[in-house]
């Protein structure tokens, strides 16, 4: 059985739309796609009267080198949200298949199915928030295509445990694809799993450029994944997904010196989580710092909603996550400069000793000159 039997047979049916780019490389007048033929105005447009490579062969090389992979497993596309719903499209039939979700997690994974009008299937993490593989097993009703899991999870934190991606991925086989967001998995001492892409042709691994490396705004984003499975995918993609601009800083940004900037903001990021996560664990107000292997922390209080409008009012946004299943009592604050971590630390430190906001729930004054 190939791993595209799982696939919508109308996807692997169809005649894919063919572009000019594709149908002819190569010449040094282009006259084949009805670009403009002259450059348009300003720097910051340079080289974009042409329509861009599909997949642009250095960028590819790059990442397929910094993940560890051959070139025909990686797809890249408008960040690992384009991913996620390529994936649905090309494997959920609508109105009759399905994913399986761990809730609290990522919220990408759940629109994409219902725009495609594909089932969800929520199978809650556990109270700790680990993983229950018996429990995720025992959902894969044979509608189900894919399967999500999320390591390091947003927004908790934790990572799943290698070995439980290897039973689920065995588990799996011939019934549904197992796709691994490893979204931050820069900051945690986990190893990817991309290395068993070739020991099980249905796992696919997320990998972006918008955390570690800086570059949410280009929107780069990737899919490692068997190569039938890519170009399946490649299928359905729009034409030109990658715009030019976006390809450049990408490239930029893993440049030697684009490597050395990333690991060394990342060694900050994990050394202040842990100033941070110990830090939180003493303020009165505070109920519990969840142990976090990604760039953020969620954190348990008294009165969530009283300490967000609090950091709101002296200018700091936090993520308000307490609408997510388990997550009632919670804020996800990302770890940000020194500086601001201890803006952070401040605010929440002169809220205990006020003492007034986390009991009461009101949220006024402000740090520098507390009125009453
Ligand atoms: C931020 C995030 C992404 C990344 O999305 P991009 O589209 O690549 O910016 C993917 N998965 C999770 C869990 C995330 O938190």
């Amino acid at each position: 059985m190939s791993v595209l039997d799982l696939a919508r047979p109308e996807i692997r049916a169809m005649q894919p739309y063919s572009s000019a780019r594709m149908e002819a490389s190569g010449g040094k007048i282009l006259l084949n796609a009805n670009e403009s033929a002259w450059a348009p105005s300003g720097e910051a447009g340079k080289g974009c009267n042409r329509y861009p490579d599909p997949q642009p062969a250095a960028l590819v090389n790059a990442l397929a080198e910094l993940y560890g992979v051959h070139n025909d497993q990686l797809l890249v596309g408008r960040g690992s949200d384009e991913a996620i719903d390529l994936l649905v499209r090309a494997f959920c039939r609508a109105g009759e298949d399905a994913i399986v979700i761990q809730p609290p997690t990522f919220g990408m994974y759940a629109v994409c199915a219902r725009i495609q009008n594909a089932g969800v299937i929520e199978v809650p993490l556990a109270a700790d928030f680990m993983l229950d593989v018996d429990a995720v097993l025992a959902a894969v009703t044979s509608a189900v295509k894919l399967v999500f899991v999320c390591t390091p999870n947003n927004p908790t934190g934790q990572p799943i445990p290698r070995d439980e991606i290897v039973r689920l991925a065995e588990a799996l086989r011939g019934r549904a694809l197992l796709i691994v967001d490893e979204a931050y998995l820069e900051f945690s001492d986990a190893e990817s799993v991309s290395s068993l892409i070739d020991s099980y042709d249905h796992l696919a691994v997320l990998r972006t450029l918008s955390k570690a490396w800086a570059l949410a705004g280009a929107r780069i984003g990737c899919l490692l994944a068997n190569a039938e499975v890519i170009a399946l995918l490649r299928r359905i993609m729009p034409p030109y997904p990658l715009p030019l601009p976006c390809v450049a800083a990408a490239l930029e940004g893993l440049s030697a010196q684009g490597r050395a900037d990333a690991y060394a903001h990342i060694r900050v990021v994990r050394a202040e989580r842990a100033r941070m996560a110990a830090a939180l664990a003493t303020p009165p107000g505070v109920r519990a710092v969840l142990p976090s292997q990604a760039n953020f922390l969620a954190v348990r209080f008294d009165d969530a909603g009283a300490v967000y409008q609090r950091l709101l009012a002296e200018g700091i946004v936090v993520r308000d996550v307490r609408r997510y299943p388990n997550l009632g009592d919670a804020l996800r604050i990302t770890i940000g400069t020194p500086e601001e971590n201890d803006r952070v630390l401040a605010i929440l430190k002169s809220l205990a000793m006020d003492g007034r906001v986390l009991a009461d729930g009101s949220a006024y004054g402000s740090v520098s000159g507390k009125h009453s």
